[in-house]
């Protein structure tokens, strides 16, 4: 475990950035904790979502869809209601005595989708992906920009397999939270493996959670990863590794789950056909890996200092017109091949980049009548200084290739 960083550079709030950078915004009228995503943030969250469900398509997740609210007494199945009725919205009454409420959580409709058909042995490992909303009733007092929200929109999967595969799908779970981080610029401090304390609010047999506190605690420690024990710190459902970085503030935080449940899957009796054709219980494994969309762009937000990854920037290339010179062919040329661009014509060239710094645009290229006659852009990477005269082709080229691999910055 590595401790905070010795010298802490000043905190910068993802509430600032955002606003400069026109991610999100909030309205009286819409209500507290529900943020809009304005097109900077919707381009930030979409390439996020893109790289969750690759993610999860490349470890043999398969889509499903299921509805944000579901009925009381599913809820109450699964244990959620007991846990969490004070931070759930209150019951929607439809007349059927078994009111609908908001899900707290995405987990008991994916153990409806697997209990859709009969399963076997041989059917196993299923893992279903999905981007779920999920909501939260917090008081307005405690709600913030996109880290404290009323709605959480969540890179969930839920994977049902035989208790003999635990250990490979919890090691391929992790295996994807990591690589998930390095392309986004994180670096993780440890995994912590969090299991119960002495307190009774843990659900289910004690011999079952220390099983599968074990069953973690192999995977953890064969890692190589550095990791510590967290008492107290599970899921009142099972154990879980947490993967623990440190925020801009030094502050050590959560930023991914994968935790292990016996619960739901009994409280659910789901049941697959085992080899000697006796019935058994599939073990339930919750993982993601990019997460709530809004915790992570503001925890990204903050950490790059407004300045992401060049694959997540909101404006990938802002083009600089001068002295006449027209823009449009090099912003066109950028466009086509799938970058996100903004044209800025009016005004002064020093306003002008002042505008794209305060928007953190990753890349700008200023084109003059020379250029403009010479195919060329004189571009500049404003977080490393770097500069560079290109052919307009070669940056088409370098920047579809940076945004196309997903790369921290284009190399000039
Ligand atoms: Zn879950």
């Amino acid at each position: 475990m590595n401790p905070a960083p010795a010298s802490v550079p000043p905190a910068v709030d993802h509430r600032d950035l955002g606003r400069d950078m026109g991610v999100f915004a909030t309205s009286p009228l819409v209500g507290p904790g529900l943020p809009l995503w304005l097109p900077a943030g919707a381009a930030v969250r979409r390439e996020l979502e893109r790289l969750a469900e690759d993610v999860a398509l490349a470890d043999g997740c398969e889509p499903v869809y299921s509805p944000v609210l579901g009925k009381r007494s599913l809820f109450e199945r699964s244990g959620h209601w007991a846990k969490f009725a004070d931070d759930m919205f209150p019951p929607l009454d439809d007349g059927s005595g078994d009111p609908l409420v908001l899900r707290p959580a995405n987990c008991p409709h994916h153990a409806q989708v697997y209990a859709a058909e009969p399963r076997s042995h041989r059917d196993l490992p299923l893992r279903y992906h999905e981007l779920g909303a999920m909501f939260r009733s917090e008081r307005s007092g405690v709600l913030s920009g996109l880290s404290r929200v009323r709605q959480i929109n969540l890179d969930d999967t839920h994977v049902f397999c035989r208790p003999d595969q635990v250990a490979v799908e919890v090691r391929r779970a992790l295996d994807a939270v990591l690589g998930v981080l390095r392309l986004l610029g994180l670096e993780i401090d440890h995994v912590r493996l969090s299991g119960r304390d002495g307190s009774g609010r843990w659900l289910g047999d004690p011999g079952r959670w220390a099983d599968a506190e074990e069953r973690l605690r192999r995977v953890v420690a064969g890692s190589g990863l550095p990791w510590a024990e967290g008492p107290g710190e599970a899921a009142f459902y099972g154990p879980k590794l947490d993967v623990q970085v440190h925020d801009a503030r030094g502050q050590e935080e959560t930023l991914a789950t994968v935790q292990l449940d016996f619960n739901q899957p009994e409280r659910f009796g789901l049941e697959y056909v085992a080899d000697d054709g006796s019935r058994a219980r599939p073990v339930m494994i919750h993982r993601g890996t990019v997460g709530s969309m809004e915790r992570m762009v503001a925890f990204l937000l903050e950490q790059h200092a407004g300045r992401l990854p060049f694959w997540l920037a909101p404006v990938q290339v802002c083009v600089l017109p001068v002295e006449g010179a027209d823009g449009r062919p090099v912003a066109d040329a950028l466009r086509a091949r799938g970058l996100r661009v903004r044209l800025e014509a009016e005004g002064s060239l020093g306003n002008r980049v002042r505008l794209a710094r305060g928007r953190r645009d990753a890349l700008l290229a200023v084109v003059g009548p020379r250029e403009a006659a010479a195919g060329q852009v004189a571009v500049q990477d404003p977080a490393t200084g770097a500069r560079s005269s290109l052919a307009v082709e070669d940056l088409v080229e370098r920047a579809g290739l940076a945004a196309r691999e997903r790369r921290p910055r284009v190399s000039l």
